[in-house]
């Protein structure tokens, strides 16, 4: 999603970034109304002000509920049809269903609220401007177009297509009675039957009708693109946020004595094997250690004891956090494996390779959807 969008202005801490459509959208009004009118050129511009405006005002509404509930939002992503806020990490998974909710509804209520004001006083002020007028939205009539974009991005945005608010909506209430993977991807696929819907339904009409339709047309393709553009980065990376470290840690491991000496722990028989061992004293963790570097410090040093050979610096994990942050510190430190601790207690390791696994079953699960197991573990809500 970044890549297809450029920074334009912090502020308060958020980075608000333009999506290339806003152009692209702007060059479309532009030709669509070549043959409509003098100053064509200036309206369009004009017009698709009025829509960035409707869609800044959408964010304003969901930046200010998430503030209010605490929830801090990192970037914004402006669309001609919607933006994408992305939440900060750390709230994110504290995000339960009714908090969701109440964020998604609220960038769609600000819009709504404002088409009723600006309406209702055009209705009482100015009747000429004929706010039911057709075509709705059309850079010839500004004032009646300003009502109409307002509606049209609070309406579109409630449709249940992922990743606008009403899809967000409708996986929060899928993953209450769920597990969060499926819900997501659930909640895609509608997404894109519901772009390809707009797009197509648009479409036919359009061919026999008025420019209202091109909208809706328009607004199919928007909503295809960033579905498109989101598909990959932005949904695994929803999963990944989603994902707990319970959901994916090992709990089976064995874990090794500093007193043991190598080669009593490189001889132990492991079912499955185990690359990588906490090293534990009585309750307390007080090292990792792998197999590899048990075997160095045979070969180097001969036979001695692992709290010898083992490392004392490591990384833990807690059993809620999420996967999204588990892989950037893996990333980050070179570590193979992740001891999971809660409180004091070792409760659990995640390993490159089972979290390599387990991405592999979810690409997997994603390309050949099959409907969940009954008894599929539910992520943890906070
Ligand atoms: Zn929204």
């Amino acid at each position: 999603m970044r890549r297809w969008s450029i920074p334009v202005i912090d502020i308060f801490g958020i980075h608000f970034r333009i999506h290339f459509s806003f152009p692209l959208m702007f060059c479309l009004v532009w030709i669509l109304e070549a043959g409509h009118g003098p100053n064509v050129g200036y309206c369009s511009f004009m017009l698709m002000l009025l829509i960035f405006f409707a869609v800044v005002m959408h964010e304003l509404g969901h930046i200010l509920v998430a503030a209010r509930n605490g929830i801090k939002v990192r970037s914004v992503v402006l669309l001609p049809i919607a933006g994408i806020a992305l939440l900060d990490e750390q709230a994110q998974r504290g995000l339960d269903a009714r908090r969701e909710i109440r964020i998604a509804l609220a960038g769609p209520a600000v819009n709504l609220l404002l088409a009723a004001l600006v309406g209702s006083s055009i209705l009482i002020f100015h009747p000429q401007w004929q706010l039911f007028g057709f075509p709705w939205l059309t850079p010839f009539n500004l004032p009646r177009s300003l009502v109409w974009a307002q509606i049209f991005v609070g309406a579109l945005n409630l449709l249940p297509a992922y990743p606008l608010d009403g899809g967000r909506i409708l996986r929060a209430v899928l993953a209450s009675n769920g597990d969060q993977i499926t819900a997501t991807r659930r909640a895609v696929s509608i997404g894109q039957f519901f772009s390809l819907a707009l797009f197509f339904s648009g479409g036919a009409v359009f061919l026999g009708s008025d420019s209202n339709n091109l909208w809706i047309m328009m607004a199919g393709v928007f909503l295809f693109l960033a579905a498109q553009l989101e598909d990959r980065s932005m949904i695994l990376q929803a999963v990944l946020e989603r994902v707990h470290v319970r959901d994916v840690m090992i709990t089976d491991f064995i874990t090794l004595s500093p007193a043991e000496t190598l080669s009593d722990a490189l001889q132990r028989p492991m079912d499955p094997p185990q690359e990588e061992f906490p090293v534990v004293r009585g309750t307390d963790m007080v090292g990792v250690i792998s197999r590899q570097q048990m075997a160095d410090c045979m070969e180097a040093e001969g036979n001695g004891y692992v709290q010898s050979a083992m490392r004392h610096e490591y990384l833990v994990a807690g059993p809620q956090e999420s996967l999204a942050a588990v892989l950037r510190r893996i990333g980050r430190s070179g570590l193979a494996m992740i001891p999971v601790v809660e409180g004091d207690y070792l409760i659990g390791i995640i390993t490159f390779q089972n979290l390599m696994r387990k991405l592999t079953a979810l690409s997997l699960r994603r390309t050949t959807p099959k409907p969940s197991a009954p008894n599929a573990p539910a992520a943890p809500q906070q």
